[in-house]
């Protein structure tokens, strides 16, 4: 489907939720809230429908708490159901942002979707997918198919990974898509770098903002099978997808993306169902390992900060397609900033130099040497938090939000970065964050913080104005509000108070 087609259907879907009652949530998702007529319909709804009966969602600090329960379908039902709205929203985002960096059509995505990814999902998954579908359809949003909800799971591998190999594949005239870029700052410390000796764990998501101002789930995810998660998440993915989450045996996840990274299988399994897998059943650093190596598709290459609060053990799993390598300690931190520390990696999978200290991934990787050794065993939540806000660039040694900080703003000019040159002002960076400790870990409690997690908003329309050339965003570009450092817990009902819950 053309851009034109898509902002009809993008249109018509707005027009379809007006007329069943929807809040209007495509000016701004953080006013995504239900009206009191839906909301006492939900109830009856839920209560009538045994598939709906444990699931919820509330609304806090900017967030979306979600909780789902039971069976793949029915987790799956519970989720397009709960957050018909948002989903519907979330895709008109994905479908114009991979369509417009692609240089391909969303059918192509669907295609992808269909023959080459749905044939690899594991069938509990593949229940979770049709239940998202069915959920949707239960809500009166019909317009999205199984390979829509499945091409939007793959929003993270299949425009920046897939097609860059087909285009090489194809051996199309110059470069028609854009290479694997940078997502997101995190570290793992412990032993003496923390100031009780236990684990710390902190992580910021960059992507652009058309996509950041709609990641704000917190997912509560109890299957039957495997064990419980709570994660951060997008409306409508499986997965936690930027990713941060911690299970019920006591694993604590995230990941920073390797930059400029190239390569893909076509017969992989995609990475958004093993990062799904491996939270929701690995109960150690091995099991996690080995659950993303099966099937390993190279998609969203990334480098794996894990701990497990069980044994005090602390990893960083860079996986490539060719290479992978495992590095883990009781005692010390690891730190990630898009940047790759395999050699074998480095050469054979990426076209990233790691001595140009001018470009974001390394910059930022000096910044969290410097913090990490300057604040050795005083790091606690506190202190992580205000990492994820830390503004200074170790290039020009100055203080202030850029691509090159650990809080990234790519809407900030950036000397020198080769990232800012390819993309001067892309409204791109650091949309959220969320801290946990091993005491957090053990009631499987985080806090997290929308958008920017210094607590600077984003305006769409000033954007705009000022920098037109990002106008084919216009149609889905919001506002990113900061929200403040809020506290989620697993299994938690909003208090009396939040008016969600019902
Ligand atoms: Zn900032």
């Amino acid at each position: 489907m053309d851009g034109h087609r898509n902002r009809l259907s993008f249109v018509m879907l707005f027009v379809m939720g007006i007329a069943l009652g929807a809040a209007p949530v495509f000016l701004n998702a953080k006013v995504a809230s239900v009206n009191a007529g839906e909301q006492a319909a939900l109830a009856q709804r839920r209560a009538d429908d045994p598939a709906l009966a444990k699931a919820y969602r509330f609304e806090r600090g900017g967030w979306i708490y979600v909780h789902l329960e039971g069976a793949p379908h029915d987790m799956g039902y519970q989720h397009g159901y709960l957050l018909a709205p948002e989903i519907s929203d979330a895709f008109a985002a994905v479908s114009s942002e991979m369509t417009y960096t692609s240089k391909r059509n969303w059918d192509f995505f669907r295609r992808a979707a269909h023959t080459m990814m749905w044939p690899k999902i594991d069938v509990d998954y593949q229940s979770e997918l049709a239940g998202i579908v069915d959920g949707l359809r239960a809500r009166g949003y019909t317009k999205l198919d199984q390979d829509d909800i499945v091409a939007m799971n793959g929003f993270m591998e299949l425009a920046d990974y897939y097609v860059p190999w087909l285009d090489k594949q194809t051996a199309a005239v110059g470069p028609t898509s854009k290479p694997a870029e940078e997502h997101c700052s995190a570290f793992v410390a412990t032993g003496s770098y923390t100031k009780n000796h236990q684990i710390v764990m902190a992580h910021n998501n960059w992507t652009s903002y058309n996509y950041g101002a709609r990641w704000n789930i917190i997912f509560d995810i109890a299957p039957q099978h495997g064990y419980s998660m709570l994660m951060d998440g997008f409306p409508g993915v499986i997965a936690s997808d930027d990713d941060f989450g911690v299970n019920s045996d006591g694993l604590m996840i995230t990941e920073t993306t390797i930059t400029d990274f190239h390569g893909w299988d076509p017969n992989g399994k995609p990475e958004f169902v093993r990062a799904r897998k491996a939270m929701q059943y690995a109960g150690s650093i091995d099991e996690y390992v080995q659950i993303m190596l099966d099937g390993n598709n190279g998609g969203y290459a990334n480098d794996w900060l894990l701990a497990d609060r069980k044994t005090g053990e602390i990893a960083r799993f860079e996986l490539g397609l060719l290479h992978h390598r495992v590095w883990r300690t009781r005692d010390g931190y690891y730190v990630g900033s898009n940047f790759a520390s395999d050699p074998a990696v480095l050469k054979d999978e990426t076209t990233f130099d790691p001595n140009n200290m001018a470009a974001s991934a390394n910059a930022r990787h000096a910044r969290w040497d410097e913090l990490m050794a300057a604040n050795q065993g005083k790091i606690d939540t506190t202190l992580a938090e205000a990492f994820l806000a830390d503004h200074y660039d170790t290039y020009t040694k100055k203080t202030g939000p850029n691509r090159r900080t650990l809080c990234g703003h790519g809407d900030m000019a950036t000397e020198g970065d080769p990232m800012f040159a390819k993309e001067p002002y892309n409204p791109a960076g650091s949309v959220e964050g969320k801290v946990i400790d091993t005491n957090m870990a053990e009631s499987m409690t985080f806090v997290a913080h929308t958008g920017h997690p210094c607590g600077t908003n984003f305006k769409a329309r000033e954007f705009l104005q000022a920098h037109p050339e990002y106008n084919w965003q216009s149609n889905t570009l919001i506002d990113m509000d900061a929200g403040p450092w809020t506290q989620f817990r697993a299994h938690e009902h909003a208090p009396s108070s939040d008016t969600e819950e019902n």
